[in-house]
């Protein structure tokens, strides 16, 4: 009988003392803060296997900004804008064939054949210059995704043509990055990609992780509201986020390729808020091009794929109607219904 006693004992303490490190174990963070993509990220992981699932992300993050950077001499992109075509990775494939959707589904606002405009702008070396009418006439003439062909695994461009992932490239990578620490069995997680956010799971209480969006007007940190989430990515674009000064005048980097001008349709920021990184970081950039109006025409025809927040020139905010229990803010809102 006391035998007993002493091997209850024993194994009870020992239980109780693995259910302490259990919870320990799961709720251990791992974070990690890398510059790629021409941004700084963060990562974080929780559980034990965080560690080895951030060091495996960040490897991806390095292959897929090489592969997709436009000065990377060995990467996909920089060969084939300089010869016409080359061969794709799977990784490329795929992203492609969201923008081809995304293109056409958006009537050519997004479009990744931007780039002679976005060089004619100065946004690939820095050297900012508004162009003439006949500078914005001749890139112009070089931008239309719809003379890029894919063939099995081979690229080829239009003629003249050159591409740039940029309004895409990071929601992928973001959507990867939950793939890999899946993968290595981390079940709460988030990335922070420039401000472009993805959160696997919950937080390790339960609850939902708070994404904070940017007032578009404010200083860095200011925030227009934050939105409640559990396995989506929350993805803004903005004017602010790259631009330059001339003559009192701001001129950002997601350019109109109607007008071949930064666009101005009425829109400050667009939040695509949705289960699919790739996905939403293509349709931020597409419906900031869009404007008001036509963006709130698409969400409606595809509210079951995302939701969204945005921001206009008049400091309105509209909030699409599957996020109005998720959503806080201090400003007026105004929800955006299907009918
Ligand atoms: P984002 O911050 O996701 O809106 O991406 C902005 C980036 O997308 C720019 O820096 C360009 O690389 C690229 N871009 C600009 N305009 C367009 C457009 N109309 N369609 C597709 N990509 C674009
Ligand atoms: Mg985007």
């Amino acid at each position: 009988m006391a035998l007993l006693a002493i091997g209850m004992c024993i194994a009870l303490s020992s239980c109780k003392k693995a259910g302490i490190s259990e919870k320990a174990k799961k709720e251990q963070a791992y974070s990690k803060d890398i510059f790629a993509m021409d941004t700084y990220m963060s990562l974080t992981a929780y559980g034990e296997h965080g560690e080895e699932a951030v060091k495996a992300a960040e490897e991806e993050i390095h292959h897929l900004d090489n592969i997709w950077s436009i000065v990377s001499k060995d990467g996909e992109v920089y060969n084939i804008n300089k010869k016409g075509t080359g061969e794709i990775s799977k990784d490329t494939k795929t992203v492609l064939e969201y923008a081809k959707r995304l293109n056409e589904e958006t009537e050519g606002a997004f479009d990744v054949t931007i780039y002679p405009l976005m060089d004619l702008w100065g946004f690939t070396t820095q050297k900012y210059h508004v162009p003439t009418k006949e500078e914005l006439r001749q890139a112009m003439a070089r931008v239309g995704q719809e003379y890029m062909t894919i063939e099995d695994d081979t690229l080829t461009l239009g003629e003249q043509q050159q591409m740039d992932l940029g309004g895409i490239a990071k929601g992928y990578t973001s959507s990867r990055i939950m793939e890999i620490f899946k993968e290595h069995g981390v079940t709460s997680g988030m990335v922070s990609l420039g401000g472009n956010v993805q959160v696997l799971g919950t937080k390790v209480n339960g609850d939902k992780w708070n994404v904070g969006i940017r007032n578009p007007k404010g200083n860095d940190g200011e925030l227009i509201g934050a939105v409640s989430v559990a396995d989506r990515t929350v993805i803004t674009s903005g004017g602010y986020e790259r631009y330059f000064e001339e003559d009192g005048k701001t001129y950002h980097h997601i350019i109109d390729p109607f007008t071949g001008y930064p666009a101005e349709n009425g829109l400050i920021s667009v939040t695509i808020i949705s289960k699919d990184g790739t996905l939403a970081d293509g349709l931020s950039t597409a419906l900031f091009v869009m404007g008001t109006k036509q963006a709130t025409e698409y969400w409606k025809e595809h509210h079951e794929e995302f939701e969204a927040v945005f921001v206009t020139d008049e400091s309105k905010v509209y909030v699409t109607e599957g996020l109005k229990d998720d959503f806080q803010s201090d400003y007026d809102i105004e929800i955006v219904r299907v009918n």
